[in-house]
């Protein structure tokens, strides 16, 4: 196996991945969904009653929308997650009791008339755990009304539950080859048809500018009234392609999945010796 053109930038990655199957990118594209595990709200508690400030103002503790949907809205909220300190609650030394290993509290405290956000969310704790996302929308609160509410989030994998899948648009295309035969009059139909501008004209012949760009949707075939072009794909090449919700690093989440990976693959090898014997 080979990797090449490596860009992690932040949230973003892409890389081109040679030598190997369909199932293995495939395997790589799973783990990243579904095990690579992420903070989320996972219990949300809320005031009732009347709510007062500090003028003794009263405020009713409610939302125009059900605590159930903004309890929603709150899981789906990426929280910044440290992979290296955080582990899940039924494996902590706390014995799932809640501990900052394990656990991350918030409290929220807005008064209307305002728009609820994200970055309301206060940590109980370390301020480098604060939102990072501060302009999610939650909900809108009218004159009187107000909420107060405490929320607990914790460690999980994707395949448990959306909210704690870190990775999205998570993807990957056979390797495209492009070939632009003598017969190529240089009408320029593919340049202007290409959805991702792949191909440009220059000095007066068709040449490809952004190969990686290239989708394989033949849109350039179609067009070519003298036949020249040919799109093609290399069976064991790929271009990988993902980014994170800011919960983590597109860097972190790719190094957890392959040793995610690599992991299961030696318990089930073990297993499978363990029964030679
Ligand atoms: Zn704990």
């Amino acid at each position: 196996m080979k990797i090449e053109d490596l860009k992690i930038d932040g949230n973003e990655a892409r890389f081109v991945v040679s030598g190997v199957d369909p199932a293995f990118v495939n395997a790589l594209r799973r783990a990243l969904v579904a095990d690579v595990p992420k903070m989320a709200i996972d219990d949300v508690e809320f005031h009732l009653g009347t709510i007062s400030d500090e003028d003794g103002k009263s405020f009713e503790s409610t939302a125009p929308l059900f605590d159930e949907i903004l309890a929603h809205r709150l899981s789906m909220i990426p929280i910044p997650t440290d992979l290296q300190v955080l582990t899940f609650r039924k494996d902590c030394s706390c014995k799932g009791e809640g501990c900052p290993n394990c656990t991350i509290m918030y409290s929220l405290n807005k008064k209307g008339p305002c728009t609820v956000y994200s970055g309301d969310l206060e940590p109980l704790g370390d301020d480098k755990l604060r939102v990072k996302d501060t302009l999610i929308p939650i909900t809108k609160l009218t004159e009187n009304e107000a909420l107060l509410i405490y929320a607990t989030a914790v460690l999980g994998r994707g395949r448990d539950h959306a909210k704690w899948q870190p990775t999205h648009a998570v993807g990957y295309t056979n390797y495209p080859v492009i070939t632009i035969g003598k017969k190529c009059d240089a009408s320029a139909a593919c340049v202007k048809r290409c959805p991702r501008n792949v191909l440009v004209k220059k000095e007066g012949k068709i040449v490809v500018d952004k190969l990686e760009e290239c989708t394989l949707c033949k849109t350039c075939v179609e067009v070519c009234e003298s036949g020249a072009i040919k799109v093609d794909s290399v069976d064991d090449k790929f271009l990988f392609r993902f980014e994170t919700d800011g919960s983590i690093d597109a860097k972190d989440a790719l190094l957890y999945a392959l040793k995610y990976l690599d992991e299961s693959f030696s318990e089930l090898r073990d297993s499978v010796g363990e029964m030679e014997e």
